[in-house]
C-alpha cells in the first residue's frame, strides 16, 4: 500500500468527503467534471475519472495532480470499469463512491423521425452508453463498495419522470435509471446505498449518437437560446450550470449526512414538478 492509500478515511482533511475515494464516469466535462471538482474541494482523497475524452481528462489531471487518476476508455466496455476500480484500490487504497454519469442525448427525436433500422441502431447505441455503462460500472464497483460500506449515485434527469425533456429513446432510458436505482438499492442493501440525481436543462456540451450523425452536435451550441428556452420552462427561471447539481452528489455521498437515504432520486431541475400546467 502506498502512502496515499494510508490516508484513506483519515480525518486530517476537512470537508464532507474527507479521505473518501470516488470513481466518476463522464468526468471530463459538464456535470461529471463539476462533481469531480466539488468532491476534491470536499476533501476527497482521490477521484478516478473515466471518460472517452482524453483532452478533458488530461486537463483535470494537470489541474489536480495526483488526486485525479484519469482512465481513458468507453463506458460500453466492462474492462474500462474494472480498470477504474483497480486504479482506485491501487492508488488510493479503496473505493467509497461510484458516480455513474457518462451519457448521450437524442436531441428530442420523435418516433416518427426514425426508420425501423435507425431506431434499432440508435437504441443500441444510446442504451449501451446511458444504461449498460451504468450497470457495468455498478458490477465492477460492487465488491469494493460492499467492503467499504460505500454508495453509488447515478445521473438521472428531469426526463426520468417527465416527457418532453428528450425524445422517446432518451426519455425511456432515463426512466429506466429510476428502476436501476431502486432495484440496486434493494439488492445492495444494507452495505451499499444507491441513489440518483436528476438534473434539468443544464448548459453542457452533451452530445448525441453517432448513429444519428450527432456525434459532434452539442446541446450548448447556442447558449443564449438554451438559456431562454429553459428559463421560460421552469419555475426557478434559469438554465442550470453543472455546478448547480454538484452539492447533491456531495450530500448523497456523505456517510454522515445521507446515512438513511437509499433508492431515491433527488431532483435538481428548477422546480419542474411544482408547475401544475
Ligand atoms: P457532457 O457531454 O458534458 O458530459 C458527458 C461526458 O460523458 C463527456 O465528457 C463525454 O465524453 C462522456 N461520454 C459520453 N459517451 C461516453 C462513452 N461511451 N464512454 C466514455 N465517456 C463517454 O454532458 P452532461 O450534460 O454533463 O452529461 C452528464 C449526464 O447528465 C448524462 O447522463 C446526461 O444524460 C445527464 N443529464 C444532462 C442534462 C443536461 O441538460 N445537460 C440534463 C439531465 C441529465
Amino acid at each position: 500500500m502506498n502512502t496515499r492509500a494510508l490516508e484513506r478515511g483519515a480525518s486530517s482533511s476537512s470537508g464532507w468527503l474527507a479521505g473518501q475515494v470516488a470513481v466518476i464516469t463522464g468526468a471530463a466535462s459538464g456535470i461529471g467534471r463539476a462533481v469531480a471538482e466539488r468532491y476534491l474541494e470536499e476533501g476527497a482523497l482521490g477521484v478516478v475519472c473515466v471518460d472517452a475524452d482524453r483532452g478533458g481528462l488530461d486537463e483535470l489531471a494537470r489541474e489536480h495532480g495526483s488526486r485525479v487518476e484519469p482512465v481513458i476508455g468507453d463506458v460500453r466496455d466492462h474492462a474500462v470499469h474494472e480498470r477504474a476500480v483497480e486504479r482506485a484500490l491501487a492508488s488510493y487504497g479503496g473505493l467509497d463512491v461510484l458516480v455513474g454519469n457518462a451519457g448521450l442525448f437524442d436531441f428530442r427525436r420523435p418516433l416518427r423521425g426514425y426508420t425501423a433500422s435507425a431506431l434499432a441502431a440508435t437504441m443500441d447505441e444510446l442504451f449501451a452508453v446511458n444504461l449498460r455503462g451504468y450497470l457495468y460500472a455498478a458490477m465492477a464497483a460492487r465488491e469494493a463498495l460492499e467492503a467499504a460500506g460505500g454508495c453509488m449515485i447515478f445521473t438521472a434527469s428531469v426526463a426520468s419522470f417527465h416527457a418532453g425533456g428528450g425524445g422517446v429513446l432518451y426519455t425511456m432510458g432515463k426512466h429506466a435509471v429510476v428502476g436501476l436505482v431502486r432495484q440496486l438499492a434493494l439488492e445492495l442493501a444494507p452495505r451499499v446505498r444507491v441513489n440518483g440525481v436528476g438534473p434539468g436543462g443544464t448548459l453542457t456540451g452533451l452530445r448525441g449518437t453517432q448513429t444519428l450523425g450527432h456525434g459532434d452536435r452539442q446541446i450548448d451550441a447556442d447558449p443564449r437560446a438554451f438559456d431562454e428556452r429553459v428559463s421560460a420552462a421552469v419555475p426557478l427561471a434559469f438554465a442550470q450550470r453543472p455546478r448547480d447539481h454538484a452539492g447533491l452528489y456531495v450530500l448523497l455521498a456523505s456517510r454522515d449526512n445521507a446515512r438513511a437515504v437509499t433508492g431515491e432520486i433527488f431532483m435538481s431541475d428548477g422546480g419542474v414538478a411544482a408547475r401544475s400546467i
